[in-house]
């Protein structure tokens, strides 16, 4: 009889207690198998949506609908060479993805397409065949398959900081620091876009470049912008920079009466960036330049540098954007 009691008691503990416990125990941490960024994105907006990209051809004024992995391939092989190490082609491709759903979440400013073609306004893009054309026949295989290896390989990984897409900023080559956006162009920035340092960019011929242009081509160069511009090259300081940005570039330089920004100097006289020295002679001024691009965001060359020194594209990409996360899609 006993015996018979605590058979039924087990069987009491087993088909309702346990149960019980069970699901109060689950019901604390719902997600618990899943992973917590990937759900907090999906709440936020629906990646599955993103499959196609609504491209501007630039030159014809056409939008084509493309599929987003075959327009990063595209995207990729116009902006990086392929000689790059793998990683940095990597970085690449998840800094030109992330670029392109910012650009689709946040409403682009083209008015029937996503993103265009330009690598002066949004990203450069160039078809697979005029790219295969560039190439030589030797390494042309070769060298798309490298692409693609770093698109797919890298196939729906995108950067965010929390939990949502980040403003991927890339440029050519920081001249070993990069630059915070307010520098640039204004605004209040943003905490994943700081100055950060970089070695071995000094290896690369899109570091340092120079432009000498005559003190006549000089004034009317400025005039076309600021017509009272008066230069006296005879008095000392006739040029000066003023002030300099937390990257090491110009912020203010003094040209005679007129106060230019170094980015406004850059545009002006063509210069690759903002980071340059001048010299002046009986008739000529020279500019010495360090870097090429706006400097903001992840250096390309610097990308290749730091995976030539060991590091792969997830240390590449939190080296250049701090405190973000590279979440799959
Ligand atoms: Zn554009």
């Amino acid at each position: 009889m006993k015996k018979l009691f605590y058979y039924i008691l087990i069987l009491i503990l087993i088909c309702f207690i346990l149960p019980i416990v069970w699901v109060r125990k689950n019901k604390k941490n719902p997600n618990k198998d899943a992973n917590p960024e990937e759900i907090s994105v999906i709440e936020d907006y629906d990646y599955s949506k993103y499959t196609t990209v609504k491209l501007l051809h630039t030159k014809t004024n056409e939008v084509e609908e493309v599929n987003l992995d075959d327009y990063i391939c595209n995207v990729v092989s116009a902006e990086m060479p392929a000689t790059f190490e793998l990683e940095a082609l990597k970085a690449q491709a998840i800094v030109a993805r992330t670029y392109t759903l910012y650009k689709i979440i946040n409403s682009s400013k083209h008015k029937d397409a996503d993103i265009c073609d330009s690598s002066a306004c949004c990203q450069a893009w160039i078809s697979k065949e005029d790219r295969l054309n560039k190439w030589n026949e030797d390494v042309r295989i070769e060298n798309w398959n490298k692409i693609v290896t770093s698109v797919n390989e890298t196939r729906g990984k995108i950067i965010t900081y929390e939990g949502k897409p980040i403003n991927a900023f890339f440029h050519s080559n920081s001249g070993g620091s990069t630059e915070k956006p307010i520098d640039v162009w204004g605004g209040s920035g943003y905490p994943y876009l700081q100055v950060v340092q970089t070695s071995g960019e000094d290896n690369y011929k899109q570091y340092s470049s120079s432009i000498t242009i005559t003190k006549k081509e000089l004034i009317s160069k400025i005039k076309a912008s600021h017509k009272d511009v008066e230069i006296n090259f005879d008095e000392e300081d006739c040029i000066k920079i003023l002030e300099k940005t937390e990257g090491g570039r110009v912020k203010t330089i003094k040209f005679g009466n007129v106060e230019l920004s170094g980015v406004e100097t850059r545009t002006i006289l063509g210069l690759k960036s903002a980071n340059f020295t001048f010299s002046i002679d009986k008739d000529n001024i020279k500019f010495d330049v360090i870097g090429y691009g706006h400097g903001v965001g992840m250096s390309q060359t610097g990308a290749d540098a730091l995976s030539k020194q060991g590091e792969n594209y997830e240390n590449i990409i939190k080296h250049f954007y701090i405190g973000v996360e590279i979440i799959n899609m």
